[in-house]
């Protein structure tokens, strides 16, 4: 079975997804950690962001490794470092180059066959999963997003203002929201879950309840 979890940052979509894939025994796949990934690799190399040829073939030959929650980037740890504001803004600009996503799509489907998977990210159930049994799509207030980012931020030892945040956040939801390719919108049939009072611990047995429920009624076919 393939779970999908889509929606803007700072919804909770990786943490709930991690907490539910550990519940169900599921795979999980982080794809908003590839896009930084690439973006962290087009950051230390200074490939000019704007290079649509050059940033397209930064995914050539990477080797993208999720071990333990880690993400291993030809061989190196670059788990906390793909975490950096400044890949946070890179990500998505090279998130909206049609290569890389070609070449990331490839990848998540990889990771996908014949095991079951959690995934999250932009496109999971409208693209890259379109026939994904379970879809949801979350969403939260700006507000609620930038504060819950402004605590990871901060757990990391990086204070920043909320109104800064919250600029950023518009930036990026802009850019993922009206880019050409695979923008980030809701799959007709994903549910649709507001999280902003919730706490990811709640949404996690929310979507687990639902996913057992389908489960089920596969089950009894
Ligand atoms: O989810 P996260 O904030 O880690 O994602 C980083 C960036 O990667 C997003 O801003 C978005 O532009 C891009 N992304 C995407 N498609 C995905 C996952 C992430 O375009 N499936």
């Amino acid at each position: 079975m393939i779970v999908t979890i889509d929606g803007p940052a700072g919804t909770g979509k990786s943490t709930v997804a991690r907490i539910l894939a550990t519940r169900l025994g599921f795979e999980f796949l982080n794809t908003g950690a590839m896009y930084r990934a690439v973006a962290h690799v087009c950051l230390q190399r200074q490939v000019d962001l704007s290079d649509a040829d050059a940033v397209g073939r930064i995914p050539e030959g990477l080797e993208i490794v999720f071990s333990n929650n880690r993400l291993i980037l030809d061989g190196q740890d670059v788990t906390e470092a793909i975490r950096d504001q400044q890949v946070t803004q890179a990500a998505s600009l090279v998130a909206a180059n049609v290569q890389v996503r070609q070449r990331l799509v490839e990848l998540q489907r990889s990771a996908a066959r014949g095991v079951s998977l959690v995934t999250e990210g932009r496109d999971q159930g409208t693209v890259v999963f379109s026939d994904a049994e379970c879809k949801f799509f979350l969403t939260a207030s700006p507000q609620e997003r930038a504060q819950r980012r402004q605590r990871e931020l901060l757990d990391r030892g990086e204070a920043i203002a909320l109104e800064e945040l919250m600029a950023q956040q518009d930036l990026r939801d802009e850019r993922d929201e009206t880019r050409a390719c695979s923008p980030l919108v809701p799959a007709t049939d994903a549910v649709v879950i507001d999280t902003t009072p919730m706490t990811l611990e709640e949404v996690a047995s929310y979507l687990e309840g639902l996913v057992r429920k389908r489960l089920e009624a596969a089950e009894m076919f």
